[in-house]
């Protein structure tokens, strides 16, 4: 028998782990997982939408033609021939995006996290927009940044205010379709200026840009990428194309970056898996999200178009929100004196949920705006969900 009493461990965290939090959204998310809560809380895509089969026989394919590959690591920077389709699929006439300017990542998210890493040191400036998105501010927080939040109206961030704010500034993180969590767009004429202004100052802008697909009112509005590739860095998904479960996501930059950006990865988590990468290839070499992605636009855009009714007729005066023309999200701003957090309990007490938009914020966080996600409820139940909570804001007015 062992007779000697062990020293309790003091876990003795790094002051960066002690900056780690977790997501609002993702503690929300256990709550909604139970069946009878309507939940306009998560980011999750429709599962409708996965295209299950083709999957299925993709995997099948890649394995029996090419299995001993596809099992094998593999290149840090990604698998080739989806290097090469991201590239071309980025290119437009007059400016070619090169496979040597893609970098394959463990879902967008992960290139937040490699971006951090080399860029931001305890204090550097990142401008962000205000609101952002809630995985950026966690992903670069770690890093210690001092965030500088961007004014913004209906139309997104507001380029002049980027004249004095960028000086000094290491990165900009910018969300110009159907942003999380507004659903705003940026418009074609801020899209020009903001890019002109950062190549003006030298400062990198980060483009991410997982919904600019799913545009289901509007014709698409080029990528800010296509505008300056040398200043700018895009980040891509098929998280919402495909399916989030595959962890899938590319940063496309100019090419010393990517070679640091690689480096980084490297260290992190050596490659993306390979098989997924094939799978992904096979699936989409020959055009098939041409024929998926509309059905998914169709799905949302239904969706979004009950959300937006049902908004109208239940929520009271005072109240207003987004009108977005693609993507996931509606954000809704109430009377300055709701708190949205605390609407929330009141919300789940009756089984309908949402995420409060303070954590949205990197600085001075707004309590009277709240996110909602439409594209997972059917239309009677976003009906439904809605009334209550009309029900519940109209009680506090
Ligand atoms: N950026 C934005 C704006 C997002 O909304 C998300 C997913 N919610 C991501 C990045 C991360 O996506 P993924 O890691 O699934 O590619």
């Amino acid at each position: 028998m062992n007779t000697h009493t062990p020293t309790p461990i003091q876990w003795h965290f790094a002051e960066r782990a002690q900056r780690l939090q977790s997501s609002v959204i993702r503690e929300i998310l256990k709550i909604t997982m139970r069946p009878e809560v309507i939940s306009f809380a998560g980011g999750l895509p429709s599962p409708d939408t996965f295209p299950i089969e083709r999957m299925q026989a993709a995997f099948d394919k890649v394995l029996s033609t090419n299995g001993r590959v596809a099992l094998q690591y593999g290149p840090t920077d990604g698998y080739l021939p989806l290097r090469e389709w991201v590239a071309n699929s980025l290119s437009i006439d007059g400016v070619t995006i090169s496979p040597e300017q893609v970098l394959m990542v463990s879902g967008s998210q992960q290139g937040l996290d490699l971006l951090g890493k080399v860029f931001i040191d305890e204090g550097s400036k990142v401008l962000v927009e205000t609101p952002s998105y809630l995985g950026a501010l966690q992903a670069f927080s770690v890093y210690g940044p001092e965030f500088v939040s961007l004014p913004t109206d209906d139309g997104g961030l507001l380029p002049e205010a980027v004249e004095t704010l960028g000086v000094g500034a290491r990165l900009l993180y910018a969300l110009p379709n159907f942003q999380n969590p507004t659903g705003r767009t940026l418009s074609l004429e801020r899209r020009v200026a903001l890019v002109d202004i950062c190549a003006r100052l030298g400062l990198p802008l980060i483009e991410d840009d997982p919904y600019g697909a799913l545009n289901y009112r509007a014709t698409p509005l080029p990528t800010m990428l296509t505008m300056h590739p040398e200043g700018v860095i895009y980040m891509g998904s098929f998280s919402k194309t495909l399916t989030p479960g595959i962890r899938l996501g590319y940063v496309v930059a100019p090419q010393p970056l990517v070679r640091k950006l690689e480096q980084a990865k490297q260290a992190s988590d050596l490659h993306t898996a390979q098989l997924t990468q094939m799978v992904v290839h096979e699936v989409i070499k020959d055009g098939f999200l041409d024929q998926h992605i509309p059905a998914t636009r169709a799905l949302y855009a239904a969706r979004c178009d009950a959300m937006l009714a049902a908004l109208a007729e239940f929520f009271p005066a005072g109240v207003t929100w987004t009108k977005p023309d693609g993507g996931m999200f509606i954000w809704v701003t109430l009377p300055q004196h709701i708190d949205s957090m605390q609407l929330l309990d009141a919300a789940i007490a009756q089984n309908v949920a949402f995420v409060p938009g303070a954590p949205f914020y990197a600085n001075d966080p707004v309590r009277h705006a709240l996110r909602l996600s439409f594209v997972t409820v059917t239309p009677d139940r976003i009906r439904e969900g809605v009334e209550k909570l009309g029900k519940l804001i109209a009680a506090r007015l």
